[in-house]
């Protein structure tokens, strides 16, 4: 099988170098709306190309406003702190994700509590969920809390794992039954839409990452989409140290963060976004030739949920054993091919060992078996 699959990704990548697992491609406007920002001398925290950038995700994912930051993370921080976590919360997410959705709750003093993830996405499972706040919280006046400690639960973060939506509808259901907010990890999704809408907008605010790994790149970068033009615009104030708009006086009404999103990056994003109706088709053609070239074979490619139509940013595959996915994760990284286990599940890290959990049962699963395989968009692939 190592040796079908190499020669099989070496074909479609018309290569004998090394083949990473994701890798950008700037083949538009990139180099252009770059050297303007370094010409207008508007290359930091003031310039169009933040707001054009903003506007163009608006428009992309149909939400009401986004406000771009720093990276994902701070996305991610920004949309936690926003929903109105606050130190001492628990913040109910998955085990299978990667470590940035837990810190970012982490460093504002809110604590994770981990659910299974579900195998029809991957991501948080609404059965688990309702299963652990059935045995750990219960309904107060002022909302969810645990039962053991009283510490309220304030949010719900679940992470669209390698672009797949999660169970939407029926995580809304959980979380509007026991008081809960919602708040989407949305980082590896731009471009995935659950029953036609896009990822990151279901919930009171989303975050999405620009990474130089994700679908689209502004170097480092990422995206808080927002619900309402007062929410979005209470976002901004918050991600630029809170200032108070005046000519000259420096005043500023909260404690805010520094998180902008510099003019420079928000131009490799224009162009970035303009190519990403192509990329998007172009990863779904290749998903489609993984699918078929693993059909009879004893791997799983991991598909789009039925409700779903999936951005596939990384395309995985379920080995039949731990043993033979050591083997072909050595086989292929020793043979110009990168592939990777998925993360290791956030108990086992030493910050979050201590973690209130339900049962993981699948993650563990899924932690043991799967592997990512080479997912960049594939040069002049054609029949998409
Ligand atoms: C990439 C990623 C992030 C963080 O994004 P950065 O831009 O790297 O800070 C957060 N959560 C998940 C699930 C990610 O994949």
């Amino acid at each position: 099988m190592t040796n079908q699959l190499v020669s099989f990704i070496k074909d479609l990548y018309q290569t004998n170098e090394f083949i990473p697992l994701h890798a950008p491609c700037f083949e538009g406007n990139e180099q252009s709306y770059v050297l303007q920002t370094i010409q207008s001398t508007f290359v930091s925290s003031v310039g169009k190309f933040v707001e054009d950038f903003e506007r163009r995700v608006e428009t992309y994912t149909n939400s009401a406003r986004a406000v771009a930051t720093v990276n994902g993370t701070a996305a991610l921080h920004t949309a936690l702190y926003m929903a109105g976590v606050r130190p001492n919360d628990i913040v109910i997410t998955q085990a299978l994700t990667f470590v940035a959705t837990c810190n970012a709750l982490y460093h504002m003093g809110a604590e994770p509590a981990f659910v299974d993830v579900s195998p029809v996405s991957l991501g948080l499972c609404p059965k688990a969920l309702r299963r652990f706040l059935e045995q750990h919280a219960e309904l107060t006046k002022h909302g969810a809390v645990l039962k053991s400690t009283k510490q309220r639960i304030k949010a719900v973060v679940p992470m669209h794992t390698f672009g797949h939506p999660v169970e939407l509808d029926e995580l809304i259901i959980v979380c509007n039954d026991w008081q809960i907010s919602l708040v989407e990890d949305a980082a590896e999704s731009l471009g995935s839409f659950y029953k036609g809408q896009h990822t990151g907008t279901f919930g009171e605010y989303g975050a999405i990452s620009f990474n130089g790994n994700k679908v689209i790149t502004t170097g480092g970068g990422g995206i808080v989409l927002c619900k309402s033009l007062g929410s979005g615009a209470r976002t901004k104030h918050v991600t630029t140290t809170a200032k108070v708009q005046h000519p000259y006086e420096f005043y500023h009404d909260e404690a805010g963060f520094n998180y902008r999103m510099p003019n420079l990056n928000a131009a490799l994003g224009c162009a970035q976004i303009e190519a990403l109706p192509k990329f998007i088709k172009n990863k779904r053609y290749l998903a489609q030739l993984y699918r078929d070239f693993f059909s009879d074979s004893e791997f799983t490619f991991v598909t789009e949920p039925k409700y779903a139509q999936s951005n596939y940013w990384l395309n995985a595959i379920i080995c039949p054993s731990p043993q033979v996915r050591e083997k072909l994760l050595k086989d292929t990284n020793e043979n110009g091919v990168m592939t990777r286990p998925t993360w290791q599940l956030m108990h086992r890290l030493p910050m979050y060992k201590d973690c209130l959990k339900g049962s993981l049962v699948y993650s563990e699963f899924i932690e043991s078996h799967l592997i990512n395989i080479p997912s960049s968009p594939v040069k002049n692939l054609t029949g998409a």
